[in-house]
């Protein structure tokens, strides 16, 4: 047995197909009646679908946020609130614009309704991370933790397949390195193993029918199972080398997340064989590193780093910035093991 701390992140979740149109009563439930919304370039005919269910609930919108939450844009946005007198926050969008109501809320305290079009499970989270001067800082509070998501399945059916299969690796990952947390409880893995079978369907269903539904709904249900997982407990090496690789070396998220899972899987391996079992169980394979591996083959996705842009001179210093600071992991990580495992990332070697 083992000794863990387990705080439950409240949140009204509304999840199906056309949930969308429930937006207005969402906002009227919390008792708000200003809002902005929040959009994007890429996720436009599902803003514009949110804009006509708010109705006149909507005082302003804003279609720009930007990967990473650069205080910069944050701060020009402050405005909208602060002119329009919004009181709630809806948005529609992946991590980069739930990260932006996020820090609205946090300076302002609106209420924010979250409609995610990615895997990628920020709105389950009391997590944000903001970029000001190229430096990263991330903070926790309960005040960032959105009060309502609403995951419409047809939302995210529109996020391309090559994305789709990234940003599902990325909620993988957060399932899988909360198996083997240093707060791992019964909930957690319950939740997590839910999350990787649900993967485990919906990867290869998009290869099939990228349209599908049930394979979308597979993949929307595990990126909110995941994404409380993240929300719960500590992350291990694999999300720290993904925060070095896309925070230093300027690496795409999602796609960084999928290169690296395979590899930091059989590195912690053989301190978690209980794990790794459970995983190959609900995957129906051998061995977890390889069978996740071989997932991400057939559905098509990245294997290497060089694909990715990294530079082979700049695997010593990225082993270094992930080694300088001590955290929890189930294998020790050394700067050896490390510096290796992001070779074999590097070359994309199917794990042994
Ligand atoms: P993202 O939000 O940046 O979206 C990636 C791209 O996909 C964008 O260009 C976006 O416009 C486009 N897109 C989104 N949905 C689409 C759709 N349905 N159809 C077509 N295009 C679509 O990327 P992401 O991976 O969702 O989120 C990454 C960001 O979120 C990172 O900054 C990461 O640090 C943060 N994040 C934070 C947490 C947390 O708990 N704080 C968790 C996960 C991710």
């Amino acid at each position: 047995m083992h000794n863990f701390v387990y705080t439950a992140q409240p949140a009204r979740v509304i999840f199906g197909v056309g949930t969308a149109s429930a937006v207005g009563e969402e906002v009227r439930r919390l008792g708000r009646s200003r809002v902005l919304l929040l959009g994007g370039e890429h996720v436009r005919p599902q803003a514009d679908l949110v804009e006509r269910a708010l109705g006149s609930l909507q005082v302003a919108r804003f279609d720009g946020a930007v990967m990473h939450t650069p205080v910069s844009v944050t701060e020009r946005v402050l405005k909208y609130v602060t002119e329009h007198q919004a009181d709630a926050v809806v948005a529609v969008g992946g991590g980069s614009t739930t990260g932006l109501a996020k820090a609205l809320a946090v300076r302002t305290g609106v209420d924010q309704v979250i409609l995610p079009t990615t895997y990628a499970g920020s709105e389950v989270t009391p997590t944000l991370g903001e970029t000001a001067d190229g430096v990263k800082t991330t903070r926790s509070s309960p005040d960032i933790l959105p009060e309502t998501v609403i995951y419409d399945v047809e939302f995210s059916a529109g996020l391309p397949v090559p994305m789709a299969v990234t940003s599902a690796v990325n909620a993988l990952a957060h399932a899988v390195e909360a198996l083997y947390a240093e707060h791992a409880n019964p909930i957690v893995d319950a939740l997590g193993l839910q999350a990787i079978a649900s993967i485990g369907r919906g990867l290869p269903a998009l290869g099939v029918d990228g349209a599908d539904l049930e394979g979308r709904s597979d993949l929307l249900l595990a990126a909110w199972l995941s994404g409380v997982c993240l929300g719960s407990v500590g992350m291990a090496l694999h999300h720290k080398l993904c925060h070095v690789l896309g925070g230093s070396f300027d690496l795409p998220h999602a796609a960084t997340h999928t290169v690296m899972l395979p590899h930091v899987m059989a590195y912690n391996a053989p301190s978690v064989p209980g794990v790794m079992a459970g995983i190959a169980e609900v995957l129906d394979v051998d061995s977890a590193p390889v069978g996740v591996y071989d997932l991400i083959v057939s559905a098509g996705g990245p294997t290497t780093l060089a694909e990715l842009g990294m530079r082979e001179a700049d695997l010593d210093d990225a082993a270094r910035r992930a080694t300088e600071k001590t955290y929890p992991n189930p294998r020790e990580v050394t700067y050896v093991g490390v510096r290796r495992l992001l070779g074999e990332a590097f070359s994309g070697a199917r794990p042994e």
